[in-house]
């Protein structure tokens, strides 16, 4: 296509306008040849009215043009209007326009007459039968804005309905893509959904078989419907608005990640996929985010809770480590009902300023629901915690040996590598109880637990299995090393005296490695019977026979 020459884009229609270099805002001019009474349709600024004029007089007589249109009273519009008077030279041509846009157009004082569309039944007869109908559109996006139907070949001049903000020049619209121009477009200049809703209900009265917008680009039949379909879905104009930022493709990137994210937010049904859909929606725009870290506020000062990258997202109990601080690049504090419950930080690679803007932005509309959203999962976590956990010693219960030790005897299995349990009990704690009382034997459960998670190893689980009874759980050790490492704690409970030097105990164990048992009351059994040989046997002892 050879854009420096008129384009009939319909029979004696012709889009006359000027392709402005590196612009993603182009203003299209089109002109219906009819004879003595032709017409032409926003005439355009000073910057395309050279070549508009060219391209005119290449098809007809500047004096054939009787009529012009204007949809509103932008510049964009109406700039060259001045200059265009004077040019046509008969006395009999007119402005035609609503009566909302004339009163300020006759500011300019040009000699040429309006011709109101309200005045004069909405419609125009052009010599020769051609019936132009102006199409009332209010508000869409000024109060007295219109679009002008022609009825033989059933175009539409749209004016600024339809209009797109394009990256690159096309006349044409390629396919469903240019929706993404109309949208950007439409967002920021047409008032509100309820206003272009309404619009398009006119329009889509006259079912037009062409659409051509003064910006953007022309839209054939077949997309027409499509994309009028997807603009009845855009929140346009007040939506928008965001009183410290004025770059729209910012703002229109922000939009797009806050829908998806209240979509994610009401059908996705953990914090952990929420994050995951975050990272990766803001990702897509921003090449250069590399991680995102969620922290939890603790008494000693954060505590990391997930880690989220281009391999997912991991969280604490995968045992995450905090990336270098100072690669962060945006911080924000997760504040709930005044407390400051945790923050998330950014890491970009060499970011530009504007993508920081972005994610800024973005990220502060929708800090109230994602600090909700956080503030649930920890709630939710602590409750699992408990769950798990013995009320008096801290340690994992039961219900969690259940889980842990199957998983471990899997694992163990499937990597060739060994499991060792110990079952480990304390000697005569009856008599404890029975003469120095119920809270010191707590007392002493609660030292005896605590000297086993410090005296083993962050991978050991330590569980307490009854009364005075602990099951030990260590991974990647075999029978002679666990039990080397459970005999050097008896002998540290030996030498030690608890419950405030009041009392000095003695534990016995039995050790067993894992020997392939599909059953975890069978493997543990192994460990018991090794204890009740140790009790047997004397006490204060380990065994691994
Ligand atoms: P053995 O050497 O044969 O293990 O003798 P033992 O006295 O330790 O064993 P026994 O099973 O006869 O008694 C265990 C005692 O542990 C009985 C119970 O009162 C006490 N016990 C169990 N749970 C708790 C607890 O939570 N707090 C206190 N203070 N005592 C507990
Ligand atoms: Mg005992
Ligand atoms: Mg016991």
């Amino acid at each position: 296509m050879d854009f420096s020459k008129p384009i009939e884009i319909a029979p004696d229609i012709f889009w006359v306008g000027y392709v402005i270099p590196d612009d993603s805002f182009q203003c299209h001019v089109y002109l219906i040849k009819n004879g003595k009474e032709s017409v032409l349709i926003d005439p355009g600024s000073m910057i395309t009215f050279p070549t508009t004029l060219n391209k005119i007089t290449s098809i007809l007589p500047i004096n054939d043009i009787k009529y012009i249109i204007l949809h509103h009273q932008d510049p964009d519009i109406v700039g060259c209007v001045a200059t265009l008077e004077t040019i046509i030279p008969r006395n009999d041509k007119v402005f035609i326009t609503h009566w909302r846009t004339e009163t300020l157009l006759k500011h300019y004082q040009w000699k040429t007459p309006f011709w109101l569309i309200d005045q004069h039944d909405w419609k125009l007869t052009l010599e020769g039968g051609r019936e132009l109908e102006f199409i009332f559109t209010p508000y869409a996006h000024f109060a007295g804005a219109f679009c002008t139907f022609d009825k033989q070949t059933k175009t539409l001049f749209s004016s600024d309905i339809f209009g797109g903000l394009t990256e690159e020049f096309s006349l044409y619209a390629k396919d469903l893509s240019y929706f993404e121009s109309v949208k950007l477009f439409h967002i920021h200049y047409m008032p509100s959904k309820v206003i272009l809703n309404h619009t398009l209900d006119q329009i889509e009265k006259v079912n037009p078989n062409l659409i051509a917008p003064q910006h953007g680009s022309i839209i054939e039949k077949d997309l027409i419907s499509p994309i009028i379909e997807k603009m009845r879905d855009l929140n346009c104009g007040l939506y928008m608005l965001d009183e410290r930022e004025s770059d729209i493709f910012i703002l229109n990137k922000t939009d797009d990640l806050m829908k998806k994210f209240f979509e994610d937010i009401v059908s996705l049904s953990s914090f952990e996929m929420l994050l995951r859909n975050l990272f990766v929606n803001i990702s897509n725009y921003i090449h250069k985010l590399k991680k995102m870290c969620v922290y939890r506020t603790v008494d000693a000062g954060y505590e990391l809770y997930y880690l989220v990258d281009k391999k997912g997202v991991r969280g604490k109990k995968d045992g995450i480590k905090k990336p270098r601080t100072d690669a962060v690049s945006l911080v924000k504090l997760l504040v709930k009902d005044g407390v400051e419950i945790g923050k998330v930080e950014f890491y970009f690679d060499n970011t530009e300023k504007k993508d920081k803007k972005l994610v800024e932005m973005f990220i502060n509309k929708i800090l109230v629901p994602f600090t909700i959203g956080f503030d649930k999962d920890i709630r939710y976590h602590d409750l699992q915690v408990k769950a798990i956990k013995d009320v008096l010693t801290g340690l994992y219960n039961r219900e969690y040996m259940n889980d842990a030790l199957k998983d471990k005897m899997i694992e163990a299995k499937k990597d060739k590598k060994p499991l060792s349990i110990s079952m480990v009990d304390i000697d005569f704690f009856k008599k404890v109880n029975d003469t120095l009382g119920h809270l010191c034997g707590d007392e002493v459960l609660k030292e005896i637990s605590e000297l086993l998670l410090k005296n083993l190893r962050k991978s050991d689980i330590v569980i307490r299995y009854g009364g005075e009874e602990f099951l030990i759980v260590m991974p990647f050790t075999d029978e002679k090393n666990a039990t080397l490492k459970i005999d050097k704690i008896r002998k540290i409970v030996q030498n030690k005296t608890f419950c405030e030097d009041k009392v000095k105990i003695t534990i016995s164990a039995g050790v067993y490695q894992y020997g392939g048992e599909d059953d975890i009351c069978r493997f543990i059994e192994k460990a018991d019977q090794r204890l009740y040989k140790a009790k047997q046997t004397g006490r204060n002892k380990v065994v691994n026979l």
